[in-house]
């Protein structure tokens, strides 16, 4: 099984209530492969929910303790992150899954890019706090970027 973030996968589950649907991967869906998380819902926070960024680093330091994410608004959602995180790591390990599709740039779901945490849009080198715990336990991240469907 492979873990699909599921504002890509077509569900209204993106900060702003919209999604960000990647046709391509209808396919592992329709075929019965994927499993859908949005680590941010799981985590506790609503939809729509106030846009955040990692302030002070990017997600492995948020696991260490070393930043913190941190909404428009100014609020500490750090403890929101780190259950969704947490939770999706639960649910990866109990189906099995080995990879995981996830949103590129998000601060749960990035894998390769993250907002800097000026919110003025500019991106940073970087993963998101669900990813870094996912790659910590051995579960390989990817983008809707690089998806190779023959070798998911
Ligand atoms: Fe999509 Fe991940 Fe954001 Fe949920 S947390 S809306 S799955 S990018």
């Amino acid at each position: 099984m492979i873990l699909i973030s599921s504002c890509m996968a077509g569900l209204a589950t993106r900060y702003d209530g919209n999604d960000a649907h990647v046709e391509q991967l209808d396919q592992l869906l329709q075929a019965g492969k994927a499993v859908l998380v949005c680590p941010e819902q799981l985590g506790g926070l609503p939809t729509p929910r106030p846009p955040a960024e990692i302030v002070g680093g990017d997600g492995y330091d948020v696991l260490d303790g070393k930043a913190s994410v941190i909404d428009i608004n100014g609020c500490d959602v750090t403890e929101e992150f780190l259950k969704g995180a947490q939770q999706t790591l639960k649910l990866a390990l109990s189906v099995g899954a080995k990879q995981a599709v996830l949103k590129e740039h998000s601060p749960s779901c990035g894998s390769s890019f993250i907002y800097n945490g000026t919110f003025r849009g500019e991106k940073k080198d970087g993963v998101g706090v669900t990813t870094a715990l996912l790659e910590r336990n051995g579960i390989r991240v990817i983008s809707e970027d690089d998806i190779d469907l023959d070798n998911l």
